[in-house]
């Protein structure tokens, strides 16, 4: 009730087109903005989950063994309503939109039929993390109401963003970037982040929780940038 009352005298601006905001379960974003987003739908490929022309098996990359996780799935495009709102939850503070962002991930974990019972959020170096305050993959894990290992993965180079890097570029920048703290052996586990692009943070995880003795390695994120859109 009180926060009704708070929510209509201050209502917040939507941070992508201004419009108020009344109910804090749309944290910062106006619900006509959340429409905006573009949930990935079939046809995707089974086990990464990208988009593809239609169902035709695995897509070239999981024939061929390159995609070390076992299963990946993404809620929406990496469209400009995602993109703003990575953004403002990244750079801005805005860690209000963890909330909606794990409402939506939890509806993709059930419908996707994700079966590992231990969430780990892709880590930030520690000096990133310290400038931001935060990492916002542990944010978002922290919403999807399954057990989060924060100790498991640490980042131990430093790698510059990973933005406007071609594919093989982004897996020589990432190799040996992570080392593994926790004990996986047996385990399934959820790996979670923000944006998949090109899948090779998410790979060179996996590869370290494999050789830890994982027995399942899924990711989940909340967008994805496909293939064609990134230019690869
Ligand atoms: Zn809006
Ligand atoms: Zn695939």
């Amino acid at each position: 009730m009180i926060d009704c009352i708070l929510n209509f005298l201050f209502p917040v601006a939507c941070i992508i087109c201004e419009a108020q905001v009344f109910e804090r379960h749309y944290s910062v974003v106006c619900p006509t903005c959340w429409d905006t987003l573009v949930p990935i739908t079939p046809p995707i490929c089974p086990q990464c989950g990208m988009p593809a022309a239609a169902i035709e098996g695995p897509c070239l990359r999981c024939r061929t063994g390159e995609n070390i996780f076992d299963f990946a799935r993404s809620a929406v495009f990496f469209n400009d309503a995602a993109r703003e709102i990575i953004h403002h939850l990244k750079y801005a503070d805005r860690v209000s939109l963890a909330g909606p962002i794990g409402t939506i991930l939890r509806e993709v974990l059930i419908r996707e039929r994700f079966t590992g019972d231990l969430v780990v959020p892709v880590p930030l170096h520690w000096k990133r993390r310290r400038s931001r305050g935060f990492n916002q993959a542990e944010l978002i894990a922290r919403e999807l109401g399954v057990q989060v290992g924060n100790n498991i993965i640490r980042r131990k180079k430093n790698t510059e963003t990973q933005t406007g890097l071609s594919r093989s570029e982004r897996m020589k920048n990432l190799s040996a970037a992570f080392e593994l703290l926790g004990t996986v052996a047996n385990r399934k586990i959820i790996l979670v982040d923000d944006v998949l692009t090109t899948g090779a943070t998410m790979n060179e995880i996996a590869k370290v929780l494999k050789r830890g003795g994982a027995k399942k390695v899924e990711a989940l994120t909340f967008s994805r940038v496909p293939d064609s859109i990134n230019g690869l």
